[in-house]
């Protein structure tokens, strides 16, 4: 799985480099709470044979986004092409007919109608689908409706769950199972509540990209690696456009906790 997604990455990285205003959306203002957040940090070109095309191949674009998220203190990265998060959509429209009827989903519903309302990118023909404009807009748009998506994950998994009748559970948990998968979360970073000392903070106090302390006020929030090295989000997401590995020891990094 690490060696597939690294593989993904490693032509990502190429591709990112000739897409132009690829850059991280989130304002640092955002960083002030404690809402999931999601980081666009390229799209990756890949082509598939199919017996009867003329053409000979199909290319599609993999979008590769960074999911942080402080209320399950996990963070990841995952790979997505734009069909799967269009069939995703519809899906979630789906279910949030199903939800409206059930009582004590306040917050789910909440969650189910900010995915619904994002911005979503609209299809195009596929012949411009890995046009650099294209993938630069549908990246930005992607991540936002992923954080959204990340957010309805956090509600699923941190929703209290007292009272709930047998139904609403039951839709809780299938929703919750959806976006664990649909946002390929590392299994063992799933059911989390409390992360210290699953990957413990290496005592050094300064981030080594910008060279200012982690933790300090004003600052985004703090990614551990599993190789226990830690640095600020914001600079961490901009390293990752270049390649998922620790920036201090290179060791190969695709998830990890917050701070
Ligand atoms: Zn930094
Ligand atoms: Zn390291």
């Amino acid at each position: 799985m690490i060696t597939s997604l690294f593989a993904v990455y490693m032509t990502s990285a190429v591709i990112a480099a000739k897409v132009p205003s690829l850059k991280v959306h989130v304002p640092k203002a955002a960083h002030a709470h404690h809402l999931p957040r999601v980081h666009g940090l390229g799209a990756a070109k890949t082509t598939t044979r199919t017996k009867g095309n003329l053409a000979g191949a199909d290319s599609f674009m993999s979008y590769v986004l960074l999911a942080v998220c402080p209320r399950t203190k996990a963070w990841w990265i995952f790979h997505r092409r734009y069909s799967h998060f269009h069939a995703l959509r519809k899906e979630l429209v789906t279910l949030r007919r199903l939800c409206q009827p059930v009582a004590g989903l306040q917050c789910l519903l909440r969650a189910l109608d900010g995915a619904l309302t994002a911005a979503f990118p609209r299809k195009r023909l596929l012949v411009t689908v890995t046009s650099p404009t294209v993938v630069a807009e549908r990246l930005h748009s992607l991540q936002l409706f992923a954080a959204q998506l990340t957010l309805l994950r956090a509600v699923c998994s941190t929703e209290e769950t007292k009272g709930l009748t047998h139904e609403a559970l039951g839709i809780l948990h299938h929703i919750g199972a959806l976006m664990d998968s649909f946002l390929q979360a590392p299994a063992h970073l799933r059911h989390l509540r409390n992360t210290e000392g699953l990957f413990k903070a290496s005592s050094k106090d300064d981030c080594s990209i910008c060279l200012e302390p982690v933790g300090s006020d004003w600052s985004s929030p703090t990614l551990v690696l599993p190789c226990h090295h830690r640095f600020h989000e914001l600079c961490l997401a901009k390293w990752f456009e270049t390649e998922p590995t620790c920036p201090l020891c290179r060791a190969t990094a695709t998830h990890g906790t917050v701070a």
